[in-house]
């Protein structure tokens, strides 16, 4: 796999060169609520502009229909980029039409251009091999001859489409830092990770983390259980759950999941449960083994706090995906908060992967620094610990 420092190296002033980027940012409106994903961009797209390469960005924004809808536009996001690279950024019109032709033939040496929403075009997302492939062609068309393309979207290099796979065949393709980076660290997670190794899962569904927990269970020492699937693995248990987050078509799965996993498991103790999903709800704590037929769990409870955080201060590698509760709600954010702060306390090599838990590592005022990784791939950083080949980065490789 080539990387961005070999095209450096080869030059690129005066070159274009086509970054796909990860840009998916939340909006409220036209207000990013959280810019992670276009800070996490920047190195790359800064080190090609200091380089002297034009620079255009493609990248997508929400899931549009395959054709344009201004709710979805990029504006916000190459108006943000702009901000934080302190340059004007241009944003074209569309994709590969006349406005993206002109912008990107208007860009000098060093400057920096956004193509508006990729997945505006349906051929984006297409099923059809000849569909994606004609819509690459376009792409690399527009940066025409010379140009070398950048995969730097990690979150999207698990999809076969055509800015993140497609185009890398067409044009000579290099490695972001940011792929790079990501690459590298969930190889070592893989690999021979030092240990003792804690995984701590979370989030909504047993169904998305299923893979991935199969994955893993044999290579780690830990695997603990937060958020709302633990409740599949408390009803798999034989426990009552209330109205908890319950996946009742997983309980066989779940099952035999918590027989291979023997003493490595931790479940939640006791939870923070309430009698409907609101913000406002009034907050009990009740014990995981007895949840009140009324009530739901939303977050883990007090002892199952400190007990997550017991495990995580053996580890010597942590590996992070999914909230412990509704983190969005304060009265349920605790447990979320200290499994954050248990990994900041300890010196584990650690990695946060998930949309959300990234962004809740963020939106709850805990220090990035204090992860020695945090993904910006969610469904990309499991399919990889799945074990799973992600086109987006094998086509780097050159295997396919
Ligand atoms: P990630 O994006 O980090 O992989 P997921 O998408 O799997 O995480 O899950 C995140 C969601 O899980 C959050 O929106 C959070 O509110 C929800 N969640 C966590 N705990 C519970 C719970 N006990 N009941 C319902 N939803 C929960
Ligand atoms: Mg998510």
């Amino acid at each position: 796999m080539k990387n961005l420092d070999d095209l450096l190296s080869e030059g690129v002033s005066g070159r274009r060169v086509l970054v796909r980027a990860d840009l998916n940012v939340p909006l409220d409106g036209e207000t990013i609520t959280d810019d992670g994903r276009v800070r996490a961009s920047l190195p790359t797209i800064q080190k090609l502009a200091e380089a002297g390469a034009q620079v255009v960005v493609t990248a997508h924004l929400g899931r549009p229909k395959g054709a344009p809808d201004p709710q979805f536009s990029l504006a916000p996001v190459a108006r943000r980029l702009g901000e934080l690279l302190g340059t004007e950024v241009a944003l074209a019109g569309d994709l590969v039409g006349e406005s993206a032709k002109s912008t990107v033939a208007g860009l000098s040496d060093g400057q920096v251009a956004v193509l508006e929403n990729v997945r505006f075009d349906a051929r984006e997302t297409s099923k059809d091999d000849a569909e994606r492939e004609a819509l690459a062609a376009e792409l690399a068309a527009l940066v025409g001859e010379d140009a070398a393309f950048v995969s730097d979207g990690f979150g999207v290099v698990h999809r076969k489409q055509a800015s993140v796979y497609d185009v890398a065949r067409k044009l000579p393709n290099y490695a972001g830092g940011l792929v790079l980076a990501e690459v590298e660290v969930l190889r070592t997670l893989t690999g021979d990770p030092q240990r003792p190794y804690v995984v701590v899962l979370g989030g909504s569904k047993v169904s998305d983390k299923l893979g991935v927990i199969k994955a893993l269970l044999p290579k780690v020492d830990k695997l603990v259980i937060g958020g709302g699937m633990a409740y599949t693995f408390l009803a798999a248990q034989g426990h009552d759950v209330g109205t908890s987050l319950l996946q009742e078509d997983q309980i066989d799965n779940t099952k035999q999941l918590l027989a291979d996993a023997g003493d490595k498991l931790v479940l939640p103790v006791d939870v923070v449960a309430a009698d409907r999903f609101a913000a406002d709800a009034e907050p009990q704590v009740v014990e995981a083994d007895a949840i009140p037929s009324d009530l739901m769990g939303l977050d883990i409870g007090p002892r199952s706090r400190e007990l997550f955080a017991e495990t995580l201060a053996t580890a010597s590698t942590v590996f992070w995906n999914g909230p412990a509760g509704v983190f969005e709600f304060p009265a349920f954010a605790e447990g979320t908060k200290a499994v954050a702060q248990a990994i900041v306390d300890g010196d584990a090599f650690s990695v946060v992967g998930g949309g959300d838990s990234a962004a809740a590592v963020r939106t709850l005022g805990l220090p990035e620094d204090g992860f020695s990784h945090i993904s910006t791939g969610g469904g990309a950083s499991l399919e990889f610990l799945e074990g799973k080949d992600l086109p987006g980065v094998t086509v780097l490789e050159g295997r396919s």
